[in-house]
Protein backbone atom coordinates (compact mmCIF):
# COMPACT_ATOMS: atom_id res chain seq x y z
CA UNK A 1 0.00 0.00 0.00
CA UNK A 2 1.16 3.61 -0.84
CA UNK A 3 2.49 5.95 2.01
CA UNK A 4 0.50 9.06 2.49
CA UNK A 5 2.54 12.12 2.67
CA UNK A 6 1.16 15.16 3.27
CA UNK A 7 3.00 18.55 2.78
CA UNK A 8 1.63 21.36 4.95
CA UNK A 9 2.99 24.32 3.45
CA UNK A 10 1.88 26.73 6.14
CA UNK A 11 1.96 30.85 5.37
CA UNK A 12 4.21 30.09 2.46
CA UNK A 13 5.10 30.59 -0.18
CA UNK A 14 4.64 34.42 -0.70
CA UNK A 15 2.99 34.41 -3.96
CA UNK A 16 0.72 32.91 -6.40
CA UNK A 17 3.52 32.42 -9.16
CA UNK A 18 5.65 30.57 -6.39
CA UNK A 19 2.75 28.20 -5.14
CA UNK A 20 2.29 27.23 -8.70
CA UNK A 21 5.75 26.43 -9.48
CA UNK A 22 6.18 24.39 -6.11
CA UNK A 23 3.03 22.72 -7.01
CA UNK A 24 4.15 21.75 -10.32
CA UNK A 25 7.04 20.34 -8.96
CA UNK A 26 5.55 18.24 -5.86
CA UNK A 27 3.64 16.91 -8.58
CA UNK A 28 6.20 15.84 -10.81
CA UNK A 29 8.42 14.59 -7.86
CA UNK A 30 4.92 12.39 -6.64
CA UNK A 31 4.44 10.72 -9.91
CA UNK A 32 8.23 9.83 -9.63
CA UNK A 33 7.79 8.72 -6.52
CA UNK A 34 5.48 5.39 -6.96
CA UNK A 35 5.07 3.87 -3.34
CA UNK A 36 3.36 7.51 -2.19
CA UNK A 37 0.19 9.36 -2.73
CA UNK A 38 0.60 12.92 -1.96
CA UNK A 39 -1.47 15.62 -0.74
CA UNK A 40 -0.23 19.71 -0.77
CA UNK A 41 -2.01 21.75 1.74
CA UNK A 42 -1.40 25.17 0.41
CA UNK A 43 -2.26 28.39 2.10
CA UNK A 44 -6.41 28.31 1.68
CA UNK A 45 -5.73 31.73 -0.90
CA UNK A 46 -3.83 29.52 -3.33
CA UNK A 47 -6.43 26.78 -3.45
CA UNK A 48 -8.47 27.65 -6.40
CA UNK A 49 -5.70 28.71 -8.37
CA UNK A 50 -3.48 25.35 -7.81
CA UNK A 51 -6.89 23.00 -8.52
CA UNK A 52 -6.74 24.92 -12.00
CA UNK A 53 -3.22 25.01 -12.78
CA UNK A 54 -2.28 21.50 -13.61
CA UNK A 55 -3.31 19.56 -16.83
CA UNK A 56 -3.95 15.89 -16.31
CA UNK A 57 -3.31 13.95 -12.77
CA UNK A 58 -3.55 16.16 -9.96
CA UNK A 59 -2.04 16.04 -6.79
CA UNK A 60 -4.72 16.87 -4.24
CA UNK A 61 -5.43 19.10 -2.01
CA UNK A 62 -6.33 20.39 1.37
CA UNK A 63 -6.95 22.98 3.31
CA UNK A 64 -4.95 23.68 6.59
CA UNK A 65 -8.05 25.19 8.63
CA UNK A 66 -11.72 25.73 8.25
CA UNK A 67 -14.63 27.41 10.35
CA UNK A 68 -17.03 24.36 11.40
CA UNK A 69 -20.09 26.42 11.02
CA UNK A 70 -21.21 26.91 7.25
CA UNK A 71 -21.44 30.18 7.14
CA UNK A 72 -21.89 33.27 9.50
CA UNK A 73 -20.45 36.39 11.17
CA UNK A 74 -16.22 34.64 11.08
CA UNK A 75 -14.37 37.75 10.34
CA UNK A 76 -11.61 36.40 8.47
CA UNK A 77 -12.20 32.54 8.88
CA UNK A 78 -12.97 29.92 6.03
CA UNK A 79 -16.18 27.47 5.10
CA UNK A 80 -15.77 23.87 4.62
CA UNK A 81 -18.44 24.58 1.55
CA UNK A 82 -16.20 28.03 0.30
CA UNK A 83 -12.75 25.14 0.70
CA UNK A 84 -14.93 22.22 -1.11
CA UNK A 85 -15.83 24.74 -3.80
CA UNK A 86 -12.00 25.47 -4.18
CA UNK A 87 -11.42 22.16 -5.00
CA UNK A 88 -9.60 20.86 -1.65
CA UNK A 89 -10.77 17.04 -1.00
CA UNK A 90 -8.59 17.31 2.73
CA UNK A 91 -8.70 19.47 5.61
CA UNK A 92 -5.79 19.63 8.43
CA UNK A 93 -7.69 19.84 11.91
CA UNK A 94 -6.39 20.96 15.61
CA UNK A 95 -3.07 21.42 13.87
CA UNK A 96 -0.54 22.56 17.06
CA UNK A 97 -0.50 25.95 15.57
CA UNK A 98 -4.15 26.66 14.95
CA UNK A 99 -4.12 25.44 19.28
CA UNK A 100 -1.14 27.39 20.30
CA UNK A 101 -3.57 30.40 18.92
CA UNK A 102 -6.72 28.62 21.43
CA UNK A 103 -8.37 26.47 19.01
CA UNK A 104 -9.93 23.92 21.59
CA UNK A 105 -10.47 20.45 21.52
CA UNK A 106 -14.10 20.94 21.87
CA UNK A 107 -14.21 23.26 18.69
CA UNK A 108 -11.62 21.03 16.89
CA UNK A 109 -14.29 17.85 17.46
CA UNK A 110 -17.21 20.43 15.78
CA UNK A 111 -14.80 20.77 12.96
CA UNK A 112 -13.88 16.88 12.42
CA UNK A 113 -17.74 16.11 12.43
CA UNK A 114 -18.55 19.20 10.15
CA UNK A 115 -15.79 18.23 7.70
CA UNK A 116 -16.88 14.73 7.66
CA UNK A 117 -20.20 15.70 7.00
CA UNK A 118 -19.14 17.42 3.75
CA UNK A 119 -17.30 14.23 2.59
CA UNK A 120 -13.95 15.79 2.62
CA UNK A 121 -11.69 13.85 4.40
CA UNK A 122 -10.03 15.59 7.98
CA UNK A 123 -6.17 14.94 8.59
CA UNK A 124 -7.16 15.41 12.60
CA UNK A 125 -3.77 16.22 13.94
CA UNK A 126 -3.08 15.37 17.68
CA UNK A 127 -0.16 15.42 20.12
CA UNK A 128 0.94 16.60 23.28
CA UNK A 129 3.21 19.79 24.40
CA UNK A 130 5.38 17.65 26.67
CA UNK A 131 6.66 14.43 27.87
CA UNK A 132 7.43 13.29 31.20
CA UNK A 133 8.68 10.15 32.33
CA UNK A 134 4.95 9.60 34.09
CA UNK A 135 3.72 9.11 30.79
CA UNK A 136 1.40 11.93 31.41
CA UNK A 137 1.18 12.62 27.85
CA UNK A 138 -1.05 9.21 27.28
CA UNK A 139 -3.56 10.37 29.10
CA UNK A 140 -3.25 13.99 26.86
CA UNK A 141 -3.47 12.46 23.82
CA UNK A 142 -6.37 10.13 25.12
CA UNK A 143 -8.40 13.44 25.96
CA UNK A 144 -7.69 14.80 22.50
CA UNK A 145 -8.81 11.72 20.88
CA UNK A 146 -12.04 11.40 23.04
CA UNK A 147 -12.72 15.15 21.87
CA UNK A 148 -12.16 15.97 18.62
CA UNK A 149 -13.94 12.14 17.32
CA UNK A 150 -16.78 12.88 19.82
CA UNK A 151 -19.37 13.30 17.37
CA UNK A 152 -17.66 10.67 14.75
CA UNK A 153 -20.13 7.60 13.76
CA UNK A 154 -18.68 4.45 13.52
CA UNK A 155 -19.72 4.28 10.02
CA UNK A 156 -16.98 7.41 9.93
CA UNK A 157 -14.69 6.61 11.64
CA UNK A 158 -12.63 4.65 8.76
CA UNK A 159 -12.43 8.66 7.12
CA UNK A 160 -10.69 10.02 9.62
CA UNK A 161 -6.71 10.45 8.90
CA UNK A 162 -5.42 10.96 12.52
CA UNK A 163 -1.76 12.73 12.32
CA UNK A 164 0.19 12.57 15.88
CA UNK A 165 2.71 15.10 15.82
CA UNK A 166 4.32 15.82 19.16
CA UNK A 167 4.24 19.83 19.71
CA UNK A 168 8.04 19.45 20.91
CA UNK A 169 8.90 17.56 17.78
CA UNK A 170 7.21 20.25 15.49
CA UNK A 171 9.70 22.78 14.00
CA UNK A 172 12.52 20.82 16.17
CA UNK A 173 15.75 19.91 15.07
CA UNK A 174 15.07 16.57 14.46
CA UNK A 175 12.02 13.75 14.81
CA UNK A 176 10.49 11.70 17.43
CA UNK A 177 12.71 8.20 17.20
CA UNK A 178 10.50 5.64 14.98
CA UNK A 179 10.15 3.13 18.21
CA UNK A 180 8.50 6.47 20.54
CA UNK A 181 6.30 6.31 17.54
CA UNK A 182 5.42 2.84 16.87
CA UNK A 183 4.40 2.91 20.73
CA UNK A 184 2.36 6.09 20.25
CA UNK A 185 0.68 3.97 17.13
CA UNK A 186 -0.50 0.96 18.78
CA UNK A 187 -1.80 3.39 21.92
CA UNK A 188 -3.87 5.24 19.20
CA UNK A 189 -5.19 2.25 18.02
CA UNK A 190 -5.58 1.09 21.26
CA UNK A 191 -8.26 4.05 22.00
CA UNK A 192 -10.13 4.29 18.75
CA UNK A 193 -11.33 0.09 19.15
CA UNK A 194 -12.49 0.84 22.46
CA UNK A 195 -14.98 3.66 21.49
CA UNK A 196 -15.48 1.87 17.78
CA UNK A 197 -14.38 -2.12 18.17
CA UNK A 198 -12.49 -3.87 15.51
CA UNK A 199 -13.20 -0.47 12.84
CA UNK A 200 -10.36 1.18 14.83
CA UNK A 201 -7.81 -1.59 13.86
CA UNK A 202 -7.56 0.01 10.38
CA UNK A 203 -7.02 3.31 11.09
CA UNK A 204 -4.52 5.89 9.09
CA UNK A 205 -2.43 6.95 11.36
CA UNK A 206 0.20 9.82 10.41
CA UNK A 207 3.28 10.94 11.51
CA UNK A 208 4.45 14.47 11.69
CA UNK A 209 7.31 16.77 13.05
CA UNK A 210 11.05 17.28 11.65
CA UNK A 211 10.43 14.59 9.25
CA UNK A 212 13.18 15.00 6.02
CA UNK A 213 14.65 12.93 3.54
CA UNK A 214 16.72 10.42 6.19
CA UNK A 215 14.09 10.07 8.90
CA UNK A 216 11.09 9.72 6.19
CA UNK A 217 11.88 5.88 5.48
CA UNK A 218 12.87 5.10 8.74
CA UNK A 219 9.63 6.09 10.22
CA UNK A 220 7.88 4.66 7.63
CA UNK A 221 9.55 1.39 8.24
CA UNK A 222 10.10 1.19 11.85
CA UNK A 223 6.77 3.91 13.13
CA UNK A 224 3.72 1.83 12.51
CA UNK A 225 2.55 4.65 10.26
CA UNK A 226 0.64 4.67 6.99
CA UNK A 227 2.32 8.35 6.27
CA UNK A 228 4.06 11.51 6.82
CA UNK A 229 2.62 14.86 7.40
CA UNK A 230 5.69 17.15 6.33
CA UNK A 231 6.19 20.77 7.22
CA UNK A 232 9.37 22.83 6.46
CA UNK A 233 10.78 20.27 4.31
CA UNK A 234 7.61 20.35 1.52
CA UNK A 235 8.15 23.96 0.82
CA UNK A 236 11.25 23.53 -0.89
CA UNK A 237 11.10 21.70 -4.53
CA UNK A 238 14.57 19.96 -4.12
CA UNK A 239 13.97 18.85 -0.59
CA UNK A 240 10.47 17.14 -0.94
CA UNK A 241 11.20 15.66 -3.92
CA UNK A 242 14.52 13.51 -2.33
CA UNK A 243 11.80 12.78 1.17
CA UNK A 244 9.39 11.63 -1.25
CA UNK A 245 11.89 9.78 -3.46
CA UNK A 246 13.25 8.18 -0.14
CA UNK A 247 9.83 7.77 1.37
CA UNK A 248 8.92 5.66 -1.50
CA UNK A 249 11.77 3.40 -1.11
CA UNK A 250 11.77 2.59 3.04
C1 LIG B 1 3.81 20.49 10.74
O1 LIG B 1 3.69 21.71 10.85
O2 LIG B 1 2.80 19.79 10.64
C2 LIG B 1 5.16 19.91 10.74
C3 LIG B 1 5.27 18.62 10.83
O3 LIG B 1 6.19 20.80 10.62
P1 LIG B 1 7.76 20.44 10.49
O4 LIG B 1 7.87 19.27 9.54
O5 LIG B 1 8.38 21.67 9.97
O6 LIG B 1 8.25 20.08 11.87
Amino acid sequence: MKSLIVANWKMNPATLKEAIKLYEETKKASLAAKNVSVVVAPPAIFLRDLAAATRGAKVPLAAQNVHFENAGSYTGDISIPQVADAKAAYVIVGHAERRALGETNEEVGKKVAAVLEAKLTPIFCIGEKTRTPAGEHFVFVKEQLRAGLQHVSPAKIGKVIIAYEPVWAIGAAQPMSPRDMHEMSIFIRKAIVEKYGDLGMNITVLYGGSVDAASAPLMLRDGDVKGLLVGRASVDAKTFTELLIAASKK
